[in-house]
């Protein structure tokens, strides 16, 4: 079978976000990229997969020259294959997930794994997207899987609990936290992802649905307030929780 994981290059959620000067965009000065976390259950999954069916496995990735590393990242891991789909321009998530649709139905890949979301810009809907796209079936917030045969099961997060749900190949699914736990590139991995070939593509052309007006950083915290230091702030306290912070 062959399995496809689409994976994001994305700001470590650690780095300090600035606006760009246009007001609509990150500025990259300085941040680091790491892979979406995310998208590491989906490759590690995907390896647990061939190891156990066999066959084939590809990493996709949508971006510019510096998402080589992570998908290096992907192949260390123990992915077969790579595919760049090089292109430095603003894509919307349907032009996104339109040009990865495309490069799938050419791999000809069943499975396609996606992490449930991107940690940059939060849309989860890529995944879905490229599901319809292609007219897959589509499991999301995957936290547990078998394969058999056609069949595929799956319990998905829901709120207060799991969910199992039925499907059949071919399938999309995106990847929760707790699928899997990723494994670690060893340092084989490491030197043999090196020698790899990185597949590079001009990926599908097509129209934006969506434009980014502007960025804004949430407001700035207000400075805390001290009432006092005994029991006897304990009125003032209470009044100001109801009246001003109005919690209780
Ligand atoms: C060059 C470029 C510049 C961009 N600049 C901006 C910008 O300044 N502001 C802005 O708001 N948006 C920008 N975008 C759009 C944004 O990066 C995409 O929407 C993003 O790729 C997907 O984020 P999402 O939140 O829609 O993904 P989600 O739907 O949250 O992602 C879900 C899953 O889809 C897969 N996936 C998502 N993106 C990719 C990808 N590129 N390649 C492979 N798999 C992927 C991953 O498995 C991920 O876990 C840009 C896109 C590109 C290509």
């Amino acid at each position: 079978m062959k399995i496809a994981v689409c994976v994001s290059h994305v700001p470590d959620t650690a780095a300090k976000i600035v606006i760009g000067a246009d007001g609509k965009s990150i500025d990259p000065t300085g941040v680091q990229y790491i892979i979406n976390p995310y998208d590491e259950f989906a490759i590690e999954e995907a390896l647990k997969l061939k190891e156990k069916l066999g066959g084939e496995t590809v990493v996709i990735t949508l971006g510019g020259e510096s998402s080589k590393e992570t998908i290096r990242k992907s192949l260390a891991m123990g992915i077969d294959n790579a595919v760049l789909l090089k292109d430095d321009n603003f894509r919307d998530s349907f032009l996104v997930a339109a040009a990865l649709a495309s490069e799938i139905k050419n791999q000809n890949a069943e499975l396609v794994f996606f992490g449930k979301q991107s940690v940059d810009y939060d849309n989860s809907i890529v995944g879905q997207m490229t599901a319809e796209i292609l007219g897959y079936n589509c499991v999301t917030v995957v936290v547990n899987l078998k394969i058999e045969g056609n069949k595929i099961l799956a319990e998905r997060e829901i709120e207060g609990g799991k969910e199992v749900v039925e499907t059949s190949l071919p399938a999309v699914i995106t990847a929760q936290k707790g699928l899997n736990e990723p494994r670690y590139a060893s340092l084989k991995g490491i030197m043999t992802a090196k020698k790899k070939v990185i597949e590079e593509k001009k990926p599908a052309a097509g129209s934006n649905k969506l434009e980014i007006l502007a960025m804004k950083k949430p407001p700035a915290k207000q400075p805390g307030k001290i009432i006092g230091t005994d029991a006897g702030a304990v009125p003032e306290l209470v009044k100001l929780l109801k009246e001003e912070a109005k919690v209780i």
